[in-house]
């Protein structure tokens, strides 16, 4: 990871290179902020540049041997420790160094940002939480003892650190005091209050801040290719965490997404175009059946919000204006002799989807019934 692959955060990233440029790197540096701030990315950089012997003054060169291998977060002088807990392929004794192909592939994936929840999702532990423990002290003890392979500093990038017990800790205090030669120890917390004050006093604090929210829109802009307006609302509800902005970009697509084909399906009902209507089935066929069941939940709520504009109460409707709109329209055809079973015709859909039922059959069945009951008065 280079410093141009960090979203925003010039300060830091300033007083990062500053810090190589004038021989200053402290060994033990706590990378503190919020969530999606980019303190993982960051701290990748960081080390990039300085393990990069052809790094120039903003960045590392991203394309010499050593850059290459931070790249792919295999260079040997690269440590990592990581919370884990147990999965079904690691039935006890859980400690970073086992999971380190699965940690590759979810940093790379993700660009670097990344939090707890995801990476638990990743290794698919349940609702186990992810720890430290004193194994991965000792591993990182005996990594760092060794000599460096590549003759320079050996860095140790200890991610959310707070999540060390107190005996993973107290090993790492011994660590932090006497330090093996040459080494960086990049923690990374997002709640300080969690680490040991011991550990605090031991770190030289590098406070990282919530990304500027214009940051967070260009880069939604760039790397997603999202519209100004939608990138602009996205940013500013993101608080300037780019998980966040991320994750409401993807639930506004998704959102999209499920109204126009809702809205294109119950015209093709208005209209009883039969043909048509088996078309459509055969192209929801394809969507997947998180997708199908989405999809019936989101025609639920349009029949229960119908109610709602039915008696008046409009105002209590959350939706986006072009949505609000549709539903206005759709809710007079919904009343009491076919309300029931329309809300009965959807949810049965979703169980059938549900048992691995024939997606094509079962939407081509909801839209047929569909026709007859919107024509009811
Ligand atoms: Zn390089």
């Amino acid at each position: 990871m280079q410093f141009k692959d960090v979203i925003g955060q010039s300060a830091i990233k300033q007083r990062l290179i500053q810090s190589v440029r004038e021989n200053h790197v402290s060994h033990a540096q706590l990378f503190l902020g919020p969530a999606g701030s980019g303190k993982l990315p960051l701290a990748l950089a960081y080390a990039q540049y300085i393990l990069c012997p052809n790094r120039t003054e903003t960045d590392s060169c991203g394309v010499c041997p050593t850059c290459q291998k931070m790249q792919k977060l295999a260079h040997p002088d690269l440590h990592f420790v990581v919370p884990t807990a147990t999965t079904k392929r690691i039935k006890s004794n859980p400690e970073s160094d086992l999971f380190m192909e699965e940690w590759r592939e979810f940093v790379t994936q993700n660009q670097g940002y990344v939090d707890t929840s995801s990476w638990y999702t990743f290794l698919d532990v349940e609702n186990k939480q992810g720890y430290m423990s004193v194994r991965d002290a000792a591993s990182l003890l005996r990594k760092l003892n060794m000599k460096s392979y590549e003759g320079e500093y050996k860095i140790a990038i200890i991610w959310m650190a707070e999540k060390m017990r107190v005996d993973t800790a107290n090993k790492l205090l011994k660590l932090l005091e006497e330090p093996p030669e040459k080494t960086v120890f990049l923690l990374i917390a997002e709640d300080g209050e969690e680490l040991l004050a011991t550990i605090k006093s031991r770190t030289a604090l590098v406070k990282i801040p919530a990304i500027d929210i214009n940051e967070v829109q260009s880069a939604l802009v760039e790397r997603l290719g999202c519209p100004t307006q939608q990138a602009h609302d996205a940013a500013v509800i993101s608080e300037g965490n780019w998980l966040n902005a991320c994750h409401f970009v993807k639930e506004s697509e998704d959102r999209k997404f499920f109204f126009t084909t809702f809205q294109q399906w119950m015209r093709l009902c208005f209209r009883a175009a039969y043909p048509e209507l088996i078309d459509f089935s055969a192209n929801i066929k394809t969507l997947g059946r998180e997708k199908q069941k989405e999809l019936l939940d989101y025609g639920l709520r349009i029949v229960r919000n119908s109610l709602l504009f039915n008696n008046n109460l409009a105002e209590i409707v959350m939706l986006p204006d072009d949505e609000k709109t549709f539903n206005s329209k759709f809710a007079p055809f919904v009343n009491p002799t076919n309300l029931t079973e329309i809300a009965e015709l959807l949810d049965e859909a979703i169980r059938h989807i549900e048992r691995n039922g024939n997606a094509q059959i079962i939407f081509t069945d909801v839209g047929f019934k569909m026709v007859g009951l919107l024509k009811r008065k």
